[in-house]
């Protein structure tokens, strides 16, 4: 089909680059024409396995031929394993499964809200992302996500991130949960800082908030460990993720310390596909490569190794204002928009993003090559320099 024919029977929430991908294999993908890119933003940042892992396409194509969808009222011994493989990594408590990271995030903030009828708002960050559902994209600190939606549901307030003192200003007893991205993603690749986390955690013990952490795009071993909080060592009470638990498929989970995990009863929240076999079959393979194939530790050195050839080119190009990020997670931050460069890196066969305008953000598969690497910022510094010369 071609493209004017899709966009025709699509409906256009998307701003499409021309590109019709139609095979992966790790960090590769191929278009429609046979050409071959190096993929530094695999799916979004759910590709922390690079794509088609083959662990991950064997339990997939095994499942299927067993059963593709248990309805939640019946046990399913594959949703049962998953929950228990992301407890024994987290911490104690229990695990919901949805679809999303929106959903994820949606019934972290139902349960927060549930939790206590006398506890109402919900505090999240300036440039935050937290999805697009009515709740999510107001939990969103971004107000051109919001526009032309209202009114929007009652009671969220934003921070700035690293600001403790403003956090400290905002928190009282009517809090019900601060939700924080340990780095914010589409906000511009932030890491918050130790101090902010550690007086966030804080003031929730102080009001008897909850703190969601969202790593919808933090887990799963992105930054180097597989949850960004192990970082910190500040545990949340309720952890949100989606996006590379499923290995490229569908997935979201909220876990809940043990503690909470009485708040949602039966009947209180539920989902359809939530937990199906597909996307369970398709975490567990993906947990289980993370640990057989020392995928926390190849992104910690590979991911130390690209931020030193990012802070090298930092040097070479006055258009990069600074390098931030944490494991495999960097963000290029430029002096000006960045939509050409992301241009020209894929006219040479590289695919990259920008987020926040100016940050170029560069979240390769965890077990991406040296040799991978060392090519896209071969690109990176000709694009660069193509862009000095005008
Ligand atoms: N939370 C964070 C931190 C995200 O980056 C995203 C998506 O980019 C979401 C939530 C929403 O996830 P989904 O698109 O799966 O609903």
């Amino acid at each position: 089909m071609d493209k004017a024919t899709f966009d025709s029977y699509v409906l256009q929430t998307y701003k499409r680059v021309p590109l019709t991908l139609v095979k992966g294999e790790g960090m590769r993908v191929w278009d429609d024409a046979g050409n071959e890119y190096l993929d530094f933003f695999p799916g979004w940042g759910a590709g922390n396995l690079g794509h088609c892992h083959p662990a991950v396409v064997a339990a997939v194509q095994a499942q299927a031929e067993k059963i593709m969808h248990i309805p939640n009222v019946y046990y399913n011994q594959l949703q049962g394993e998953l929950a228990r493989l992301l407890i024994e990594r987290s911490f104690d408590g229990q695990v919901f499964f949805c679809n999303s990271g929106a959903e994820a995030n949606e019934g972290a903030i139902k349960l927060a809200r549930k939790r206590n009828p006398a506890k109402r708002s919900i505090i999240t960050l300036r440039d935050s992302f937290h999805g697009r559902t009515l709740a999510t994209l107001t939990a969103t600190g971004q107000s051109e996500y919001q526009q032309g939606f209202e009114p929007l549901p009652a009671g969220f307030a934003y921070c700035e991130a690293n600001n403790p003192d403003m956090l400290k200003a905002m928190m009282d007893d009517s809090v019900a949960a601060v939700m924080l991205e340990p780095v914010l993603g589409e906000g511009g690749v932030l890491p918050l800082t130790a101090e902010f986390l550690t007086t966030a955690r804080a003031l929730c013990d102080r009001h008897g908030a909850l703190l969601i952490l969202d790593e919808v795009q933090t887990g799963i071993g992105r930054t180097g460990k597989l949850f960004a909080w192990q970082h910190y060592g500040v545990q949340p009470d309720v952890l949100t993720l989606a996006k590379s638990l499923g290995g490229g498929m569908a997935i979201g989970a909220f876990i809940v310390a043990r503690l909470h995990c009485d708040v949602l009863g039966p009947g209180s929240h539920g989902s359809t596909f939530g937990g199906n076999p597909m996307a369970c079959a398709a975490g567990i393979a993906v947990l289980k490569a993370i640990d057989a194939e020392g995928l926390l530790e190849q992104a910690a050195t590979t991911g130390a190794r690209l931020q030193a050839e990012l802070q090298q080119l930092a040097q070479r190009h006055a258009v990069i204002a600074g390098v931030r990020g944490l494991g495999m997670m960097w963000g290029v931050v430029l002096k000006q928009e960045g939509a050409a460069v992301v241009t020209r890196c894929r006219e040479k066969g590289v695919l990259i993003n920008c987020t926040h305008k100016n940050v170029l953000r560069l979240m390769p598969a965890l077990n991406a090559a040296p040799a991978e690497i060392g090519r896209a910022m071969a690109v990176l510094d000709e694009v660069l320099a193509e862009l000095a010369q005008g």
